[in-house]
Parts: structure tokens; C-alpha cells; sequence
């Protein structure tokens, strides 16, 4: 059966970095019988320039008759004065809460070959292997009521923080279910010392956790988790937490990596159909230079080969892939060091298209 991908590379780093992406699907086509097609789409300011709407009408189509998605980034500063429902950061928003995309998997993998690019001690991190699980579709992003208004001669800005059991217990499973495949430790992370909504995430989450007695459950109120990512991140193998909470802690995490342009990410609904994109922004910054580092992206077709089309081999031959690169020396700028081989976007494509064979 044909995989049906989109792809949606978005703006300003995202077109060079999907096209490495793509680079590599197409030879996993060509050399390694991957059965895709693959069908392009705007997003973001990409999708406002020829529709006028960050997500436009074609676009969701195509998401929704697809099996996965792969994404860029979106975002640039040409649109940040646009009207909040037309900026491009909205239209990633749409697409996850249209596809129902309610599991987002962000691991944190430091290679060995990167461990000096981290700020903490190369000893605190290496070997590092988390996986975290950030609920994407509910909590205080999308809690209403929501909005600013004039209370009291004042204006007030106010939003909710809302879970329902359904919401938390879905979510609790795919942590669970990842953890099963894993070390078997789940630490879900929550605040419920002073907030209702974790309260109610906690309870629900000891409650799934009786179909799972082989998994070690643990429990941690957000500061603390905040101060034992930096402090000693190992103790960590999978991590289940709240939108909000996974916002903030997922990205600390990715610095202990060293490198925002190593970290992928995935987006699932309830059928492992999935959303696939590199943690980081649209770099605005470095865009159309051909020297962002596009492994994040090329490690987000791993995850998708690996979680919506379980193809393990040929997510293990990405993977490998990237790890041959990395052991022969290529570095993209950002994750440079003396010594190493500097080469651009494009150059680093290239290796990895080499290193499957
Ligand atoms: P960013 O992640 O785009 O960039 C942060 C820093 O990391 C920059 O210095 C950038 O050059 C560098 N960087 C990021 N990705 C890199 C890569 N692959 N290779 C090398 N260096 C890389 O975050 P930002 O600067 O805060 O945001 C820029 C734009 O991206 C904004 O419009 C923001 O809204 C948007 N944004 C989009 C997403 C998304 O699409 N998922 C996520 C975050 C930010």
C-alpha cells in the first residue's frame, strides 16, 4: 500500500531543511522499496501569501487524506504584525487540533559525538535518552473561556486551564504504551500542589497506569522537574505532562542536547496518523544561506517511519545513517567544532543520502 505523505516545508529555514527531508525519502524509495507518495502544501506565511490563511483550505484537505505530514517550520517576522488568526504560528495550532493531533513525542537524544555542545558537563549528559510526551490539543492554549476585557476600570488578560478525564487518559496511554518499549519508567509531571487541572491529571493518570503494572510510575510537580532536567536529566526515561508543562520543558530539554537542529518531533492521533517536524522555529535568521542543519527534519521522517508506518528497518537505516555522518566528522555550523568537517544544508543531505547505501 502507497503511504500518502504531505509535505508542508512552511517558511523561512523550512523549505531548505524539508528538502534535505525529502532527499532522503526519495532514496529510501528508489534503493530501499519505501512505497510514498509524496503531495505538497503551504503553511503558515507560506499558505497567507497564496491564500491569504495560514492553513489554507487545500492544505487541511491534503493533511487530512494523508497517512503522515511532514512539516517545517513557519513563521517569520514579515508577519508578525498580521492580525492573530492570520499569523502563521495559528495555522500549526489549526492543523494539530484539526487532525486531532493529541500526542506530541519530542525526544531528547544527545550523540555522543555532540556531547561537548552541550552546557551542561559532558559526564551530567551523555548517554542522555529521554522521550517526552506534551499533550498538544487541550490546557491553557486552547481553555476558554479566554481573552482580555476592561474589570474594574482595568484591562485583565485571563485564560483557562482545562482537562477533561477523556483528554488526560488518552494521552497517559500513548505515554505508557511508549515507556512499554522502553525502560519501563514513567514520570508524569503536573502541578498538583496548587492547580485542580493537575489534580485531576494526576488521579486519571494512577488510574491508566493499573493496566500498565509493569511500568514504574512516578509523580513530580513541574518546578521540580524543571530543576532535575538540569540537574541530573538521566534519572528520566519517559515523561508525560500537560501542554504547557511540555512546552516549557520539552525545549530545556532539547538544550541539554546542545543543539536545537538535532531534535525531532511527532504529532499523533489516535490511529498513529502523524504530524512529523523538527522542533525549531523557521530561523529567520539563517534562512536562505543553505547552512541550517537539517538532521532535526531527516530524524522526524525516522520517527514517522517508525511510528505511523512501522517500518522499524528503515527507520533504523535513517537513523544509522545519521549516525555515520556524525562519526565522520560532518557538522552543519551550529554544531561545529574544531577539527570537524563544516559542510552546508544541502552537503549535509547529501551525507546522510550517501551513508544508506
Ligand atoms: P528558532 O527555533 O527559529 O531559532 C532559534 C535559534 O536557533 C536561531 O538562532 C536559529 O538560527 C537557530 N536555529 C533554529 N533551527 C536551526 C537549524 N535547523 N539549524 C541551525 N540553527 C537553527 O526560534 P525563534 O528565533 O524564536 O523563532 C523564529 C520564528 O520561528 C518565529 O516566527 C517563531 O514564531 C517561529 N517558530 C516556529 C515554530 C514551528 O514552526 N514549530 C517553532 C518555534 C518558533
Amino acid at each position: 500500500m502507497t503511504h500518502k505523505i504531505a509535505v508542508l516545508p512552511g517558511d523561512g529555514i523550512g523549505p531548505e531543511i524539508v528538502r534535505e527531508a525529502v532527499k532522503v525519502l526519495e532514496a529510501l524509495k528508489a534503493n530501499h522499496g519505501l512505497d510514498i507518495a509524496l503531495t505538497e502544501g503551504a503553511i503558515g506565511g507560506a499558505g497567507y501569501d497564496v491564500a491569504g490563511d495560514p492553513l489554507p483550505a487545500e492544505t487541511l484537505a491534503l493533511a487530512k487524506a494523508s497517512d503522515a505530514i511532514l512539516l517545517g517550520a513557519v513563521g517569520g517576522p514579515q508577519y508578525d504584525t498580521l492580525d492573530r488568526p492570520l499569523r502563521p504560528e495559528r495555522g500549526l495550532l489549526r492543523i494539530r487540533k484539526e487532525l486531532n493531533l493529541f500526542g506530541n513525542l519530542r525526544p531528547a537524544l544527545l550523540y555522543p559525538e555532540l556531547a561537548d555542545a552541550s552546557s551542561l558537563k559532558p559526564e551530567v549528559v551523555a548517554g542522555l535518552d529521554i522521550m517526552i510526551v506534551r499533550e498538544l490539543t487541550g490546557d491553557i492554549y486552547f481553555g476558554e473561556p479566554r481573552g482580555i476585557e476592561v474589570r474594574s476600570g482595568e484591562r485583565v488578560g485571563f485564560n483557562t486551564m482545562l482537562y477533561s478525564e477523556s483528554e488526560v487518559r488518552r494521552v497517559a496511554h500513548v505515554a505508557f504504551d511508549i515507556a512499554m518499549k522502553r525502560d519501563k519508567r514513567l514520570c508524569s509531571v503536573e502541578k498538583a500542589n496548587v492547580l485542580e487541572c493537575s489534580e485531576l491529571w494526576k488521579e486519571v493518570v494512577i488510574e491508566v497506569g493499573k493496566a500498565y503494572p509493569e511500568v514504574e510510575l512516578s509523580h513530580m510537580y513541574v518546578d521540580n522537574a524543571a530543576m532535575q532536567l538540569v540537574r541530573a536529566p538521566k534519572q528520566f526515561d519517559v515523561i508525560v505532562t500537560g501542554n504547557i508543562f511540555g512546552d516549557i520543558l520539552s525545549d530545556a530539554a532539547s538544550m541539554l542536547t546542545g543543539s536545537i537542529g538535532m531534535l525531532p518531533s511527532a504529532s499523533l492521533d489516535q490511529n498513529n496518523k502523524g504530524m512529523y517536524e523538527p522542533i525549531h522555529g523557521s530561523a529567520p535568521d539563517i534562512a536562505g544561506r543553505d547552512i541550517a542543519n537539517p538532521l532535526a527534519t531527516i530524524l522526524s521522517v525516522s520517527m514517522m517511519l517508525r511510528y505511523t508506518f512501522n517500518n522499524e528497518a528503515a527507520a533504523q537505516l535513517v537513523d544509522d545513517a545519521v549516525s555515520k555522518v556524525l562519526a565522520d566528522g560532518c557538522r552543519t555550523v551550529d554544531i561545529y567544532s574544531e577539527g570537524a568537517t563544516k559542510v552546508s544544508c544541502s552537503g549535509m543531505g547529501d551525507a546522510v543520502v550517501a551513508a544508506l547505501g
